[in-house]
């Protein structure tokens, strides 16, 4: 413990950390900017897009809108691939939460009481694409939220059997179709009669949630929510 307080003292002093918007020194998104993010405050349920839908719920922190939400994901997805990002990503999910009159349900649990009944799965990438990013964004936000909710986190139960064309890239009909049969579970076992809190960045159309939620559901979960940092109109996700 002592030794990997001096080691962070010692990073902290020959690479310091810079806000990635202002580049004031201390933290990857420092306060002033967090400050100027409108974090939901209200918990705004998904319309459904079709009647049988199997993921139940959505929780997400902020609007795709804001151009730093835009860069901070951007420079958390793509190249150069600013892994470190997702502690203040999360850090926003967990404001949310903290802002809302109404909590959750999954939020009750403590290092002490954990609910059990609740586990937290990413949103799986295929394996050609997470061994180009080096990390799953989805599973690193996944790792903050579960240290800080006390749900143990499932990361490779649910995993991405196809390749599929990036969804910013087509529209909103063919997203589903782009999605089918994108995933599979390795271990049914691990999610049978679970509660599920998906896990992702971006939520737009909910195509690849729903798709997932099918695919969990059909191997026994008891329900699903989606969790994800900001929520985007179709159409908004294009930069
Ligand atoms: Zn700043």
């Amino acid at each position: 413990m002592v030794l990997k307080k001096f080691t962070n003292f010692l990073l902290e002093l020959f690479f310091p950390k810079f806000c990635f918007n202002c580049r004031a020194e201390g933290d990857y998104l420092c306060q002033d900017c967090q400050a100027t993010l409108e974090i939901a405050k209200q918990h705004q349920p998904i319309t459904p897009y079709n009647s049988n839908q199997n993921l139940k719920d959505l929780y997400f922190a902020v609007n795709y809108q804001s151009p730093l939400i835009k860069n901070l994901i951007q420079k958390f997805k793509y190249e150069p691939f600013v892994k470190k990002l997702a502690k203040p990503l999360s850090a926003l999910i967990i404001e949310h939460f903290q802002l809302l009159d109404n909590k959750p349900p999954f939020f009750a649990s403590s290092p002490t009481n954990p609910q059990s009944e609740y586990i937290l799965i990413p949103v799986p990438l295929d394996k050609k694409k997470l061994k180009r990013r080096g990390f799953n964004q989805a599973e690193e936000i996944g790792k903050e939220l579960s240290s800080f909710l006390a749900i143990p986190l499932i990361p490779d139960c649910l995993i991405k059997i196809k390749e599929t064309i990036p969804q910013v890239k087509l529209t909103a009909q063919t997203r589903k179709k782009n999605v089918k049969g994108a995933f599979f579970i390795k271990n049914k076992n691990l999610v049978k009669d679970k509660k599920i809190l998906l896990v992702d960045d971006v939520y737009t159309t909910g195509s690849t949630m729903e798709e997932a939620a099918r695919v969990l559901k059909v191997a026994g979960a008891k329900e699903i929510i989606g969790i994800v940092v900001a929520r985007a109109k179709p159409g908004q996700d294009y930069f």
